[in-house]
């Protein structure tokens, strides 16, 4: 076994084993009781989505990584309890639609769209806690977690607010489900970042119901990844999804080292499963020319099956006057391109790119093709979280993807 891996894929798993691991941006509960009571109550509810269709998602998406098809994964940075409406979800899943059929036609294969959404409620923070005018309140980790609102009672981590999360991404999937077929649309699928480990273990069950000897699946979404803040190999996000059957997505920054990518790949894939991994790089529209190459050339000499996908966005927040946060479209633009060209100098694949974005025409990110200003954020900004692309700039970008990457 590698040195660096410290999860021996022997070793037993089961849903609760990432409680032995060290872990990271997971709630502050204070009442135990509660606590305890809403995991036992979220054991019985219904899953979101099934293990076939996960399966057939990795099948997707090892088609992706071979370069037979473009994986398009879009949804809110977060989703909120206050934004959830049937014309959100439909706003979005109408704008995935189309932006799939224009990077379709550009690119002559099948693209696959990955929604953020039905469980995308839970967000990792650089800061525990956070200062406005003198006074310091815990962080908002998510609707799933606590309030945006800056007041003391709106910051408890509250394990209530799962039953609730789970409840609107039940109605979420309905909605999402009931669109797809009605247009005859079988490969719509929902991804979100498995950030809230005692939420997602109540919903890891087994594949063959009622078999808990065997193989586990995440029930919480057909895709889900370990963000940028929790990848630690010997950490619990790690020990949690390691023992899932779903496709899994890795987020890659610019201070990811190569040794800690391989570790998570042998720890993750130890059977090297074309579709089982995605990796997501999110290293900046200055520094992915630079930072990526060598990654990609590791990977490479691995010998692992993957799929490369762009988050473009991450990377490129910048704060805008007066604090607000935002993301340039050019930078995005630039991010992607500079991506396109370190796979294709590889080799390998551009599978895929991953957005934060909505079906809504929010003034959150600067440029595109309406041309908004700075001073133009205040106009529709709805996001708690990080700025999303609008419907117009979604569109615009896959017309990019489509023509091959060049701006
Ligand atoms: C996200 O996708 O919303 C996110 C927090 O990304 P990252 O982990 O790459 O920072
Ligand atoms: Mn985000």
């Amino acid at each position: 076994m590698n040195a660096q891996n410290n999860h021996d894929s022997s070793q037993p798993w089961h849903p609760g084993s990432w409680r032995a691991h060290p872990v990271k941006q997971v709630p502050d509960y204070e009442d135990k009781r509660l606590l305890a009571e809403v995991e036992e109550q979220l054991r019985r509810c219904p899953p979101i989505v099934l293990a076939p269709e996960a399966a057939r998602l990795e099948g997707h998406i090892a088609a992706a990584g071979r370069g037979e098809a473009f994986l398009l994964q879009g949804g809110p940075c977060a989703e909120s309890f206050d934004a959830f409406s049937a014309d959100f979800i439909r706003a979005l899943y109408d704008t995935l639609a189309q932006m799939a059929q224009i990077v379709e036609k550009g690119l002559g294969k099948p693209v696959v769209r990955t929604a953020r959404l039905a469980g995308q409620y839970a967000k990792p923070r650089s800061s525990a806690v956070e200062g406005r005018n003198g006074q310091e309140l815990p962080s908002y980790r998510g609707d799933i977690v606590n309030s945006h609102r800056f007041e003391a009672p709106a910051r408890r981590h509250d394990p209530l607010r799962m039953v609730k999360g789970y409840d609107q991404a039940a109605a979420t999937m309905n909605y999402a489900r009931a669109l797809a077929s009605a247009q005859n649309d079988d490969r719509f699928f929902v991804a979100h970042e498995a950030l809230l480990l005692p939420y997602e273990e109540a919903f890891a069950r087994p594949v063959a119901p009622g078999q808990a000897q065997g193989a586990y699946y995440g029930a919480s979404g057909h895709f889900l990844w370990i963000g940028d803040r929790t990848r630690q190999p010997d950490g619990a996000h790690v020990a949690f999804l390691r023992g899932l059957v779903n496709p899994l997505g890795i987020k890659v920054g610019p201070t990811t080292p190569a040794t800690d990518l391989l570790a998570l790949l042998s720890t993750l894939n130890p059977g090297r499963k074309a579709g089982r991994i995605t990796l997501i790089a999110r290293m900046g529209a200055g520094r992915v020319r630079d930072l990526l190459p060598s990654l990609v050339e590791a990977v490479k000499a691995s010998s692992q099956p993957v799929t490369w996908v762009c988050d473009p966005m991450h990377a490129n927040t910048i704060s805008a006057q007066g604090g607000v946060k935002t993301r340039p479209f050019d930078a995005i633009v630039q991010e992607w391109s500079g991506f396109k060209a370190v796979l294709d100098q590889a080799g390998v694949p551009a599978g895929g790119i991953h957005l934060e974005m909505t079906g809504r025409d929010v003034t959150e990110c600067t440029g595109g093709p309406q041309g908004l200003q700075e001073s133009d954020l205040g106009l529709r900004y709805e996001s708690h979280c990080d700025p999303c692309l609008n419907a117009t700039q979604a569109l615009a970008l896959a017309s990019m993807v489509a023509s091959g990457g060049k701006s």
